[in-house]
């Protein structure tokens, strides 16, 4: 029996870091996967990883800031699998700076990939989920979403704009049993933490003194996709390693 059994789920920015291993451990715990990211090639590779380990899985192109993107996909999975129950909003990409060093374009990018692109993701899936008879949908914002921080403006700014944008989803849609939740991730080793501290070594700054894996972003991704959290809505799960709690 897996966590997942019976589930379709859609995780966008699948194809690298933290939303490859929740693709990775949602086949493994019993769901159909379906992977979105602008990166094919990569994305196809997970894919076929899955296939190879006995999982259900296929690649979409998909570029979280077109909605014509979405309804594609959103039509390929249910081609693909029947239906749909749940989305990861994984997606998103990094610039840093202070407000002075802040362009309009790294504003503009910021929110078109990790505010925007969450909101048509949603949009997209809402009709689905509906006809699945419900789903869960979990947003990845940050743990610097909740802070004021000194070296970061637009990428904060629209990760926080994602915490509220979960929970008027998760209000909006409650009675149609479609549950919305956050998930605020401390430093995670990965290509976006790479580019944003070049490699220095900063696991001492976490209370439990090592970067977070994204297997460990994956289990928590992971409760809030299945029904082990029918519960939880509107919600929002820190996996940091205490950073905040200092
Ligand atoms: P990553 O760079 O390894 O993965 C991000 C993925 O999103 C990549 O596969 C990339 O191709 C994809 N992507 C980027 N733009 C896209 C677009 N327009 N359409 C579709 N896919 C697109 O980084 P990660 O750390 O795995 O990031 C996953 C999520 O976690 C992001 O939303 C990120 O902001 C968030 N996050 C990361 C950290 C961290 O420390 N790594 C901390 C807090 C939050």
């Amino acid at each position: 029996m897996g966590r997942m059994d019976g589930k379709v789920a859609l995780v966008s920015g699948g194809a690298r870091g933290q939303g490859a291993a929740e693709a990775r451990l949602f086949a493994s715990e019993g769901a159909r996967v379906v992977i979105g990211d602008v990166l094919d090639v990569a994305g196809m590779r997970v894919a076929a990883e899955i296939k190879r380990a006995g999982g259900e899985a296929v690649f979409f192109h998909l570029d979280v800031t077109s909605a014509a993107d979405w309804r594609a996909a959103v039509q390929s999975a249910e081609d693909a699998y029947g239906k749909l129950d749940v989305l990861v909003n994984n997606a998103g990409i990094w610039r840093g700076g202070r407000v002075e060093e802040t362009t309009e374009n790294d504003w503009d990018d910021m929110f078109a990939v990790n505010a925007k692109g969450v909101f048509l993701g949603t949009r997209a899936v809402i009709p689905a989920m509906r006809r699945a008879g419900g789903g869960s949908i979990v947003n990845v914002s940050s743990s610097v979403a909740t802070i004021g921080v000194d070296r970061a403006t637009a990428y904060p700014a629209a990760k926080g704009a994602v915490r509220t944008f979960s929970k008027l989803t998760a209000i909006q849609y409650a009675g149609e049993g479609i549950r919305a939740n956050a998930l605020l991730p401390g430093p995670i080793e990965t290509d976006l933490l790479r580019q944003v501290f070049g490699g220095r070594d900063i696991s001492a700054r976490t209370p439990l003194g090592r970067l977070g894996t994204p297997a460990d972003i994956a289990f928590a991704a992971l409760y809030l996709a299945c029904d082990e959290s029918s519960f939880v809505t509107g919600s929002e799960l820190v996996v940091d390693g205490g950073t905040l709690a200092e």
